[in-house]
Order: structure tokens, then sequence, then C-alpha cells
């Protein structure tokens, strides 16, 4: 069995064409597709479909964020099932009641809960009187647990505490993962790959640094080799 490192690419890509160079091109190093919502505006399920027609064994992960009142959040989660994702994200500030009603509204959906983005530091967050960004991160993702979610999106940073507070069994999937030199673009609260696998992270969510140099096929073969 071929082993896939524990990456799951951000698809962020303008059509249809450049998301399907990019599956085919990585998908033989990588464990999991991610299809966002610049991708699945444009393309919908014509965005999902093609990664289960072309990465068949990568994990499809679909990161829409939602966050609504719960009934509309469950009905969102039941209108999409039959895409069949592994993993779709809701954000844990929607509340326990929000993240609960995904949870019971999903079938064969692990429900993902997104603490504080990785874009954001205590600066963005004075409106909600944040000083301490890692502190709610870890609030939010235990309530989130306590309501059913399955994995919760955080900061590599913030892995080590989420995970002494959540214990083993929840995944966290990291974002805001940077291979040294590469540009943080807009993102804040970084950590290289081999780092955030170390402090506990089991998925680590990677777009910009594969899909926009040169070489997209070597790019994400360099990220896996570093990490197996
Ligand atoms: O590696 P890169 O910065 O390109 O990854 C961007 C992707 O990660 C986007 O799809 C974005 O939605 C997602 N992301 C996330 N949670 C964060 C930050 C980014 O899911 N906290």
């Amino acid at each position: 069995m071929v082993k896939r490192a524990p990456i799951a690419l951000a698809l962020d890509a303008p059509n249809l064409e450049v998301m399907k160079e990019w599956v085919t091109l990585t998908s033989p190093y990588l464990a999991c597709m991610k299809v966002g919502l610049e991708t699945f505006l444009h393309s919908g399920r014509k965005a999902t479909d093609l990664v289960h027609q072309f990465a068949p064994e990568c994990d499809l992960f679909l990161d829409l964020k939602l966050h609504d009142i719960p009934q509309t959040v469950a009905n969102a989660v039941i209108a999409l099932s039959d895409i069949k994702p592994k993993y779709l994200t809701v954000h844990a500030a929607g509340g326990v009641s929000m993240v609960d009603a995904a949870v019971n509204a999903a079938r064969d959906t692990k429900i993902v809960a997104v603490t504080i983005l990785t874009s954001l530091e205590a600066s963005d967050l004075t409106a909600f009187r944040v000083e301490d960004v890692s502190q709610v991160a870890i609030a939010l993702a235990v309530q989130a647990c306590e309501a059913g979610a399955s994995a919760i999106v955080c900061s590599p940073k913030e892995v080590r505490e989420i995970r002494n507070a959540v214990g083993p069994k929840i995944e966290l999937i990291t974002p805001g993962v940077r291979p040294i030199g590469a540009a943080n673009s807009d993102q804040k609260r970084t950590m290289t790959p081999r780092e955030a696998i170390a402090a506990g992270s089991d998925l680590l969510v990677i777009g910009r640094p594969i899909t926009q140099g040169e070489d997209v096929a070597a790019n994400a073969q360099r990220l896996a080799q570093s990490l197996l």
C-alpha cells in the first residue's frame, strides 16, 4: 500500500481545470484533498466529484466553515450528505447547539470544529476583547468536543494544549503550516510541517506552499517525504 503523508491539500484553485491538474499531480503523495469555499462556490459538486474520480484513495475534506443557527446548519449538513465528505467544517464559535445540530445531522462524515483562524491574532479580535487567542481557541475546542465534534482545526501553536484538553481520540487538523523559507502570506500563527507533526497534529492543511510553486508535483513529493 502506498503511504501518503498526513497532508490535506487546500485546492483553492481559480477553476476546475487547474484544480484537476493539482489533484492529479499531488494525490500520489498526499492523504487528503480539501475543497474549500472558493472552489465549491465556483464549481460546486463538480469539484467534489472530481476528487472522488481522480483521487479515489484520498480522503475528501469539504471545508465550508458553516456558521449559522442550528437548524440552518443541520439542514445544510443534510443537503451536503450526498457528497460523502470524510470531513466537514463548522465554526466552533457557532456555539454548542449549532455543533451538536451538525453532528446529529451528519452521516458517515466527521464534523470538524474550526477554533480561531490562523490568519487572526489578538489585534484582529479587539471587538471580542480577546487578549489571549490560544486560551480562546482551547476553550472553543473543548466546547465543540463536548458538543460531539470529532476533529478540531487549530493553529499548530495550540496543538499541545488542545490535545491535553480534549484527549487522544479527537483529530487535530492544523492549517498555518509553512515550510522554512515559504511566504507566510495571510497566515500569522504558523509552524513548519515537522514542528506541527512533532507537536501532535494529525493532519496538516497546506495550500499555497505546494500549489503556487513552479513544480506542484515536486513540491508535494518533497513535503510528503519530509514527513514520512
Ligand atoms: O497553506 P495555505 O495558507 O494556502 O492554506 C490556506 C487554506 O487553509 C485555505 O483553504 C483556508 O481556508 C484554510 N485555512 C483554514 N483554517 C485556517 C486558515 C486557513 O482552514 N485557520
